[in-house]
């Protein structure tokens, strides 16, 4: 019998298939755990200057690491995850008015049979831009028209405390701006929860502050081991695993951000989790040690 998940596999093949011509690949990866279908879309990718993946680090030296010089390419990955009736989605892209080559999410989901009728939750890691723009489309209202929205209680008060802009840096203004815009928007729709507990059956949020001061990660249960969705507490393919140490850009609290991501890359590794990457170019793998550190381990 054909079901949705068929349809929705059916789908990521023709799409893959079509998609050689593309820069980036509307549907990353395609997972299954039991009957649940994990599926990784893209909401486009943006450059960024290298320098950003580590704010104490030569430039050579990150280039020798990494194995690139030049700028970094940042792909963004939107975890879709369908279990019996529900259609949860984590985070949501950065809308049409972030950067250039981003904003893609729709064109994903088309892409992937998913209807944005048939989203019931969207659960964010984060407020930042890339994560969270995307909430509204470009009429200024809801992507998703029946979903309910959730977020760590923390993360929200961070960014709609008036004094926002007292604690970020002045380039950084804009990310308060929209966080703002957004979570008014989203009104009663948008449910506050806290790290270390189940927001929705099934998927638990565990703290990974540090990026932000209420980042989560969130762990989907299964008796095949766990998967978790882990945001921007690792984001660079080669950087984060084999670096952890390293302070980028991004990170608003960076020892902490440190701190976070030892942790995390020894409990996935320990718990042999599949670990899904909004930025991590493959998106769906494995974390492995390597050395006195760690390596992204893709199609296994
Ligand atoms: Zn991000």
């Amino acid at each position: 019998m054909l079901n949705r998940r068929d349809m929705l596999l059916g789908g990521a093949a023709a799409a893959l298939a079509g998609s050689t011509a593309g820069a980036v690949a509307q549907i990353v990866a395609t997972a299954t755990q039991g009957e649940r279908a994990i599926t990784v879309l893209s909401d486009g990718a943006f450059e960024m200057p290298q320098s950003m993946l580590a704010r104490d680090v030569a430039l050579d030296a990150i280039a020798q690491a990494t194995k690139v010089s030049g700028p970094t390419t940042n792909v963004l990955n939107v975890t879709c995850f369908r279990q019996g009736d529900q259609v949860i989605v984590f985070d949501c892209g950065s809308g049409s008015n972030f950067l250039p080559g981003t904003g893609k999410l729709a064109a994903s989901l088309e892409a992937a049979g998913i209807s944005p009728d048939s989203v019931t939750h969207v659960l964010f890691t984060h407020l930042h831009p890339d994560h969270f723009w995307g909430a509204l489309d470009d009429f200024d209202t809801p992507l998703f028209p029946k979903a309910r929205w959730h977020a760590d209680r923390r993360e929200v008060a961070f960014w709609t405390d008036a004094k926002v802009y007292e604690k970020l840096p002045e380039d950084r203004h804009a990310f308060a701006a929209g966080a703002q815009r957004i979570v008014k928007a989203l009104g009663e729709t948008l449910e506050l929860h806290d790290a270390g507990s189940e927001w929705i059956p099934g998927v638990a949020a565990f703290d990974t502050a540090g990026h932000t001061p209420g980042h989560v990660s969130f762990e989907l249960k299964d008796a095949g081991g766990p998967v978790f969705v882990l945001g921007d507490a690792l984001t660079h393919n080669i950087a984060s695993f084999a670096h952890p140490e390293w302070r980028p850009a991004s990170d608003h609290d960076a020892d902490l951000a440190v701190a976070t991501r030892r942790r995390l890359l020894d409990r996935a590794e320990t718990e042999k989790a599949q670990v899904i990457g909004y930025h991590l170019e493959g998106g769906i793998g494995r974390v492995e040690r390597s050395g006195n550190a760690y390596r992204f381990a893709t199609g296994s």
